[in-house]
């Protein structure tokens, strides 16, 4: 099923499969959002640190979907983590993306030894009764930190971590299942390196007459994930866009399931961005 969605636990509705937009040049943003919006996708990806938010606003306004139709999510950057500053953050990014509210707002990064992102949370709060997000989460949140934004007893909608087959976060995901926060998987695809050159996704791809790529979507999505993989070639666009068609089998997915390594992540851990 193509935008299938799953229901947050503040009662909004997120389209499960997406298109993020890191490392997308500012100067071709509006050109391949355009291109993802033509083929179906409706849940955006962003941030303000990836210096695009215009562009993606650009190609919302000129799509023509009604606003209540797609699902808009950017993230406040680390250096206005802070009540005062997080109140203006969210305005920023809603002017240069155009638009009046926002579907999600994520803290970017949890920064531990900064030390903000309780009063940063409770920013969020704010912006959420304000209407400038429907929803909030957090992203990049070691157990720790995680543990202390539980205890404020509001809880986060969405979590956002590096989640892909050579690092499945399964402690991390148990710990958001337990408080019906979706996760959702960022560099799903392990940055198109490592994760995509696996023999044993390779062998289910063949099965299927289908792509690695598009195995290992598939495993987010039947595993529960949130997924926006990036890329800037329409082909991929579309073949990625087409995973959603695909249905593994039990025995894939625990296959899949069991490639994670120790030495798997590509990015940051939480507790070490700072
Ligand atoms: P990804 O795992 O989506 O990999 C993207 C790369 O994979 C592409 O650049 C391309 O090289 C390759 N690729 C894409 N489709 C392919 C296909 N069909 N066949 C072969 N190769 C293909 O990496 P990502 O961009 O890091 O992650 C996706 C999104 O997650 C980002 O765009 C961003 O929105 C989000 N993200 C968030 C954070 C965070 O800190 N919250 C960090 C990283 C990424």
């Amino acid at each position: 099923p193509r935008n299938a969605t799953l229901t947050l636990n503040d009662g909004n509705v997120i389209p499960q499969f997406g298109y993020g937009v890191w490392q997308v040049d500012p100067d071709v943003a509006e050109e391949v959002v355009t291109k993802a919006l033509e083929i179906g996708y409706r849940h955006i990806d962003t941030a303000k640190i990836y210096g695009n938010e215009e562009g993606v606003g650009r190609a919302i306004a000129k799509s023509g979907i009604a606003r209540e139709d797609l699902f808009i999510t950017t993230k406040l950057w680390n250096d206005d983590q802070g009540y005062d500053s997080a109140l203006k953050a969210i305005d920023g990014s809603l002017e240069r993306l155009g638009l009046d509210y926002v579907d999600l707002y994520l803290i970017h990064w949890s920064q531990p030894k900064k030390g903000k992102y309780l009063e940063t949370w409770k920013a969020f709060q704010e912006i959420k009764a304000s209407g400038k997000a429907r929803s909030i989460g957090i992203s990049n949140f070691g157990e720790e930190a995680f543990q202390d934004i539980i205890d404020t007893g509001d809880i986060p909608a969405a979590h956002q971590i590096e989640l892909h087959p050579y690092f499945n976060q399964k402690a991390m995901r148990d710990l958001d299942a337990k408080y019906d926060i979706v996760t959702e998987a960022w560099s799903p695809l392990g940055q198109g390196k490592a994760d995509l050159q696996d023999e044993t996704i390779a062998q289910i791809a063949e099965a299927h007459d289908a792509t690695p790529a598009q195995v290992i979507i598939a495993w987010h999505l039947a595993i529960g994930n949130v997924v926006f993989p990036k890329s800037v070639t329409p082909e991929r666009i579309e073949e990625n866009w087409a995973a959603q068609d695909l249905t593994l089998s039990s025995e894939e997915i625990a296959l899949i399931d069991g490639l994670t390594r120790e030495d798997g992540r590509i990015g940051s851990a939480p507790e070490d961005f700072n």
